[in-house]
């Protein structure tokens, strides 16, 4: 299993190299946010809560940031917050803690397990997109076949298949069907757009719902998103914007758009951190959790909209290593 070029990330080996060092274990997401370009940092800290025996336990149980919940239809309506102004409340509000993501709960229809969604996975998501504007010799492609002449649609919103590619040499594209996506300017997108899910598998997801449904009855109730889905709800927002001028799949989205600052951050915790925590006997990469709860800590820093309210175009973003400034 080989990564493809775009998705590459040094090695420790490769971060070790750099001509620069330095230790850190406190104020990391300024020290972070201050790194040359040609400058390793490593993490000595605990970044996952003690009592959380590892990331993985972090991940299940870990304290997420709730979007506030709706009990109708007829409440949302009234109310009339989009889920990005709902995310800029919460996210000005959080504390300087470790979070392991966020959620949002439906409230119409019939599948209301609560959704995830992961900070990591939204960078992750908005990269696939990114990789997609590759001037490469076999040009990668999102691919979006919408279904939305159905009279259902008001009511349950479209369906799309969706094809996005892998970030793993030689392997197929990813195909699955994403459903309840809101297209209609109508009183039911406000209640439709928390119904999203997909069909979708991958390694990520496999883990979750294996372990979710053996260990933890709770939980089994979860869905949880992985950046796969978020590249093709981006791929959605850009197919209704560009073919028909339809702004409701972005009025209505539940993923936090990551900005051009918070993808410097992400490269930087990608590129340039290694961590050695008291468990530890050498420095090595940070985990998708690490990177996760210091996402969390740019936006407590930073606020909600320098982090993840993109007012530019993500496929144009610059993924290569920049300094971000403060
Ligand atoms: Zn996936």
């Amino acid at each position: 299993m080989e990564i493809k070029q775009f998705f590459k990330t040094p090695s420790v080996a490769e971060i070790s190299k750099y001509k620069n060092h330095r230790e850190i274990s406190e104020n990391l997401i300024e020290n972070l946010l201050n790194i040359n370009p040609d400058e390793a940092i490593i993490i000595r800290k605990d970044l996952i809560p003690s009592k959380y025996p590892n990331a993985k336990k972090f991940k299940k149980h870990g304290i997420e940031i709730i979007i506030p919940r709706y009990e109708s239809l007829e409440q949302a309506v009234k109310i009339k917050k989009t889920p990005v102004q709902l995310r800029e409340r919460v996210f000005n509000k959080i504390k300087n803690k470790a979070y392991r993501g966020y959620s949002f709960k439906p409230f119409t229809g019939t599948d209301k397990r609560t959704r995830n969604v992961f900070l990591d996975d939204c960078l992750e998501g908005a990269k696939i997109c990114a990789y997609t504007k590759q001037d490469i010799k076999f040009k990668p492609l999102i691919n979006v076949k919408v279904y939305d002449d159905a009279g259902r649609v008001q009511k349950d919103g479209a369906e799309a298949i969706i094809k996005v590619p892998s970030r793993i040499k030689n392997q197929s594209n990813y195909e699955f069907k994403f459903s309840s996506i809101p297209v209609i300017d109508s009183p039911e997108k406000w209640g439709i757009s928390y119904n999203i899910m997909t069909t979708h598998n991958c390694k990520d997801k496999l883990f979750n719902i294996r372990y979710n449904y053996l260990h933890d009855k709770e939980n089994s109730r979860q869905f949880n998103f992985c950046a796969h889905e978020i590249a093709a709800y981006l791929a959605i927002i850009d197919y209704y914007w560009n073919n028909k001028k339809n702004i409701i799949p972005l009025q209505m989205n539940q993923f936090a758009i990551p900005t051009q600052y918070a993808v410097n951050f992400y490269n930087i915790l990608c590129r340039n951190t290694l961590i050695q925590t008291s468990k530890d006997k050498n420095p090595r990469k940070l985990n998708k959790v690490e990177k996760e709860i210091l996402l969390w800590g740019l936006v407590h820093k930073k606020g909600h909209d320098k982090t993840f309210f993109a007012r530019d175009k993500i496929k144009n973003y610059d993924w290569g290593f920049k300094k971000a400034v403060l």
